[in-house]
């Protein structure tokens, strides 16, 4: 079933989803059951899995010189969306992303997700690699994500990347976005950032899912102002608890979002880890009911492999 589907389903009641990322190469299919397996009781109606692009890594050879190698480290996102799918009964959503694929390449991923029966995709641009500096396309790939979106909208109505492909199969794939309540760090200002997902939902996005943030201000206001830049389709919130002291530099420099004044309060007072564990959960658990007394149609939690802090937050929530 479609995303969008579960949340007209739903009826105005909030759903909880979950993102996971693949294993590190070398780990099992297990490791991700094991994270997910507590959550179930929440009924997820879907549950996202990240794509990893590769990266570079330099190694030392024989000779004592460096070498730059390419690898990917978290591999198996489309195979860890089938296994959950046939697992759980649930839908997955694989993230797609611009960087590391061709335009060829993206087709004939998704025409593995289509056969595989996976209609939800969340389709993003991805990050500069490590060493890039930014972010640099494939060689005949897609920029932007919105360029990615118009693919997958192009293969719905049924036309592929070879022309003489006339009576193509139409593929029925319910597209998402990444939005951004604190704005897209590249973007140079707020409205110009608006005005790229209002032209997502326009080329066939269904849906947005957000960036994490620790202030629902954010949220209140950016839902606000996609509505009145016309965009209409449903806003997931995204959220995820502070669990350890050194996230409050490593989240705003990696997320670009920032930490409310009274959260920072409440942390510089926890002396011990244990300490400020309970800060972010209690906080985190403040803003999802904030949330969805406000009516948002979902509340997605990113489980960064913790289902117990997760598992802990919805239990007080739902
Ligand atoms: P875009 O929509 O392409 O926007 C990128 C920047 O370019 C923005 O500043 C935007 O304002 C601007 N822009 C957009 N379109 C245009 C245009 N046509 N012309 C000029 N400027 C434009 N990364 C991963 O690698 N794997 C994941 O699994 C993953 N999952 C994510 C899930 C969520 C919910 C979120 C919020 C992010 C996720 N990311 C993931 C990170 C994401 O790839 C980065 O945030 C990336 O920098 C931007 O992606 P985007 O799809 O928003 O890009």
């Amino acid at each position: 079933m479609k995303v969008t589907d579960y949340f007209e389903k739903a009826h105005g009641e909030t759903l909880i989803s979950f993102e996971i990322l693949p294993p590190l190469k070398g780990g099992s299919m297990q490791a991700i059951f094991d994270i997910l397996d507590p959550l179930m009781e929440f009924k997820p109606p879907f549950i996202d899995v990240t794509y990893h692009r590769e990266e570079f890594i330099y190694q030392v050879k024989d000779s004592g010189y460096y070498e730059k190698v390419a690898i990917r480290k978290r591999p198996g996102t489309v195979g860890i969306c089938a296994a959950l799918m046939h697992r759980y009964g649930i839908d997955a959503v694989p993230h797609l992303i611009c960087g590391g694929f061709t335009k060829e390449d993206t087709e004939n991923a998704l025409i593995d997700l289509n056969f595989l029966n996976i209609n939800n995709v969340l389709a993003i641009r991805g990050d500069a690699r490590k060493f890039d500096g930014k972010f640099i396309p494939e060689e005949g790939g897609h920029h932007y994500a919105l360029d990615l979106v118009k693919q997958i909208q192009n293969m719905n109505e049924g036309k592929y990347l070879d022309p003489n492909i006339t009576d193509g199969l139409q593929t029925d794939f319910c597209i998402g976005i990444a939005g951004y309540p604190e704005k897209h760090f590249e973007a140079p200002n707020y409205s110009e950032d608006l005005s790229y997902v209002k032209a997502k939902v326009d080329a066939g996005a269904d849906f947005v899912v957000t960036q994490m943030f620790f202030e629902n201000a954010h949220f209140f206001k950016y839902q606000e102002l996609c509505d009145k830049a016309g965009i209409k389709v449903p806003i997931v919130p995204g959220l995820k608890p502070v669990t350890r002291a050194y996230q409050v530099n490593s989240i705003p420099r990696i997320f670009h979002v920032n930490f409310p004044e009274d959260l920072m309060k409440e942390l510089k007072k926890a002396n011990t880890s244990k300490a400020v564990k309970e800060v972010g959960i209690e906080w985190c658990i403040h803003q999802s009911k904030e949330l969805k007394a406000a009516g948002v149609p979902c509340l997605h939690y990113y489980t960064m492999g913790d289902s117990k802090t997760i598992r802990r937050i919805c239990k007080e929530v739902f």
